[in-house]
């Protein structure tokens, strides 16, 4: 732990460990204590620490050039990687815009709806629907439409909130994910809310389509993606899809729109497609939306490291990684064998009330009672200890509250793609001993 002064802060006072090293799946601090990173940072590293391949390409790229401004330069690590982009995303999605991060992103394909309906003669159409809990980024565009009151709440009298239904949670309904009532219960939800603000006032719905940091890797109940997809079309309402967490590999396929062959009119994503090697995020749009947009005059709206050629280089250079090494394959694979032990870590431990995810998108939930499925109390932070608890065992998970942010705790497990077997009998071991070591705790 640093015990010097610092002039940097983020959340909070607490001070962390200095990172030294990183290769593949472990990390170590400047004192040599390894971690081993299993939930990719913040779900970012999809591909593992100090890829040497990635590492190259970069050096390749920075020989030649670090910056151009947009204004003035295309590059050709920027093109490249759009039309790398074009080519993975749905069919008709092919234009991308390229930022910095999640939350530009975000931003960015709500400007774009907005700035498509106005240019198509819609004028009336702003609000984007959204659900809660979600987490869409902190940018004030992005939070306006983010599900999750502690927060959204300082700073409501600053934004537009715009209107929110429940994510399908299923499991704390009572209702059977496999039944496709369900899906289309909670997707009727949405045409409610449709109707309830007036078709011809509503913009867009934004999505991610398995839940990430807001809900723990919930996965929508059978028929729900397809049929919110069908009520969109039919109230003239874009479809925005949020893969910032979900996109290059990480729930087992490369988008997670593809495990239900959705064509959404805008797709958004960040992590995992620089993997955390640059700064990286993009928005892939229907050129049916884009080229109006065009025609008016031009899209309002850029960021100055937009289409950076470094971080377009470490992108491109990630996916060629994920491509060769079959990390999407992988992130099945290991995935299915990940919920296995998670499940069976719930066979002995009582806190965990649920388990739940796809791919390599995974997370537990606490729960103090299976049976009336109450959360833990919150005084107890869950959230906050059980990671310190598994962060001093040399396991780095993540974890959030996920009851519209006012109770109940998820952790997410989720390791880079390159994960073997191996490296899963470590995890379990660690969150084994740290689910042992947090119920003595809380129940003495
Ligand atoms: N959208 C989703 C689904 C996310 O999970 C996140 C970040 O966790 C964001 C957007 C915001 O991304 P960033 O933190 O890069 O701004």
């Amino acid at each position: 732990m640093s015990a010097k002064p610092s002039h940097l802060f983020y959340q909070g006072r607490e001070r962390k460990p200095v990172l030294d090293q990183a290769r593949g799946v472990y990390m170590w601090d400047v004192d040599g204590k390894r971690y081993l990173d299993g939930s990719s940072g913040a779900m970012v590293c999809n591909i593992g620490h100090s890829n040497e391949n990635v590492l190259e390409a970069m050096r390749r790229q920075m020989e030649k050039s670090t910056f151009g401004y947009r204004l003035h330069f295309e590059t050709e690590a920027s093109e490249k990687l759009a039309s790398k982009t074009a080519a993975l995303t749905p069919e008709g999605l092919n234009r991308v815009f390229f930022v910095s991060g999640g939350s530009e992103a975000v931003e960015s394909a709500i400007k774009l709806a907005r700035q498509y309906a106005l240019a198509v003669g819609q004028g009336s159409r702003w609000k984007v629907i959204s659900r809660s809990p979600s987490y869409h980024g902190c940018t004030l565009g992005a939070l306006a439409i983010t599900g999750y009151a502690p927060l959204t709440k300082p700073f409501e009298p600053m934004m537009q909130m715009m209107p929110k239904v429940p994510a399908p949670r299923a499991y704390l309904d009572g209702l059977d994910p496999d039944d496709i009532a369900t899906g289309h219960h909670y997707a009727h939800m949405l045409e409610a809310q449709i109707l309830a603000e007036g078709p011809e006032s509503v913009l867009a719905f934004i999505v991610e389509p398995v839940g990430g940091a807001s809900t723990g890797a919930l996965v929508p109940p059978r028929g729900y993606m397809e049929r919110v997809q069908e009520i969109c079309r039919q109230y003239g309402v874009l479809f925005i899809l949020d893969e910032v967490m979900t996109g290059a590999g990480r729930t087992g396929k490369f988008l997670a729109s593809e495990h239900w062959n959705l064509e959404p009119d805008i797709m958004v994503m960040s992590k995992g497609f620089a993997a955390g090697y640059m700064p990286l995020g993009g928005m892939a749009a229907h050129e049916r939306l884009v080229e109006p947009v065009l025609d008016a005059g031009g899209f309002l709206h850029g960021f100055t490291y937009a289409g950076n050629p470094l971080a377009c280089a470490a992108g491109l250079a990630v996916i060629d990684e994920i491509e060769r090494l079959g990390l999407v394959r992988n992130a099945a694979l290991m995935g299915e064998k990940l919920l296995t032990r998670l499940r069976e870590l719930m066979d002995r431990h009582a806190i965990i009330g649920d388990v739940r995810g796809m791919g390599l998108l995974t997370a537990f939930e606490f729960m103090s009672d299976r049976a009336t499925k109450a959360p833990l109390p919150k005084e107890l932070r869950a959230f906050d200890r059980f990671v310190q608890i598994a962060y001093v065992k040399g396991l780095i998970v993540y974890s959030r509250r996920t009851r519209d942010g006012v109770e109940g705790d998820h952790v997410l497990v989720c390791p880079p793609m390159i994960v073997n077997e191996t490296h899963l009998d470590e995890i379990t071991e660690m969150l084994d001993a740290a689910l042992a070591q947090f119920t003595a705790e809380i129940r003495p």
